[in-house]
């Protein structure tokens, strides 16, 4: 059986949260729970929740963090998330939403916060490109498109620009995110369990990196309950070329080069 875990993943917008999340979804079988995506759903749905969200998504502003934690909590009470973990997109966002996340969890506890760490520039590229399917949130890009022009290649829902993937919202969710956000990623690593890899480069390399990382941290701290599913042997000390990619406690300033494929968000 593969052991599951319980994940939150952190990274400024652009930085490849979603496609990354849904690989390590993949990877461990668990359930990959994205609260931006929870919402959108909420929206078209036109449930009370949706209308309530919308006018703080639109202009890229937050929801009231008791207003996540609920909808979180609800979630996290279903039995894939109970017997498997769970891997958190865009959730915590604030310190007062990860205190929120350890009282729902207690007495367990998170196996581990991962960083992915891209420069800003290389992330509004990125977003400016960024597209993504309306029904099932598979993102693309301009520079990487479905297979038949904007139609899903996954599920045939219409690939679309997002409403906050524009200019303006996009600074203030970069603003938003280094007054919010930076504080939760200062936050975790004083906690000592933050793990930070660079987000720069092919989604294959970033995943790669995350899942080394993920088992290195799970054999170093004795399992997160359980033995680990071994990876192909992608740990990225034994392999020199990948050498910066992931640090422990790194500096922000760590492994960045110029991103060869550019096509995810
Ligand atoms: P991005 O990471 O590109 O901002 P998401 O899909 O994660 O995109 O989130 C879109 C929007 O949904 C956010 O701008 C915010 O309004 C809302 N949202 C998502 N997750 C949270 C959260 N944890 N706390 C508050 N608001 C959230
Ligand atoms: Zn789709």
């Amino acid at each position: 059986m593969i052991p599951g875990g319980r994940l939150v993943v952190l990274g400024k917008q652009g930085a490849g949260k979603g496609t990354q999340c849904v690989r390590l979804s993949h990877h461990y079988v668990i359930p990959h729970i994205s609260t931006g995506d929870m919402l959108r759903g909420e929206q078209k749905a036109g449930t009370e929740l949706g209308l309530e969200a919308q006018r703080y998504m639109d202009s890229g502003e937050l929801i009231p963090d008791e207003v996540v934690l609920k909808m979180v909590a609800q979630r996290l009470d279903q039995d894939d998330t109970r017997t498997r973990g769970f891997v958190l997109d865009g959730f915590p966002r604030t310190v007062a939403q990860a205190e929120g996340l350890d009282e729902l969890l207690s007495p367990a506890s998170l196996d581990l916060p991962v960083n992915i760490v891209v420069p800003t520039p290389l992330v509004l590229r990125r977003l400016a490109s960024r597209r993504v399917c309306e029904d099932c949130a598979a993102i693309y890009s301009t520079v990487s498109p479905p297979r038949v022009a904007w139609i899903c290649d996954a599920c045939g829902g219409e690939v679309i620009h997002r409403e906050d993937d524009t200019e303006a919202a996009i600074h203030r969710r970069l603003d938003l995110y280094e007054q919010q956000t930076q504080p939760l990623i200062t936050w975790y690593r004083r906690a000592g369990k933050l793990v930070s890899i660079s987000g720069v480069g092919s989604p294959e390399a970033v995943s790669d990196r995350l899942i080394a990382a993920v088992d290195d941290h799970r054999s170093a701290s004795g399992g997160f309950g359980a033995p680990l599913r071994v990876s192909g042997g992608l740990s990225p000390r034994s392999d020199p070329d990948e050498g910066a990619g992931y640090e422990s406690d790194p500096d922000e300033g760590a492994g960045y080069e110029s991103d060869p494929e550019e096509r995810h968000g």
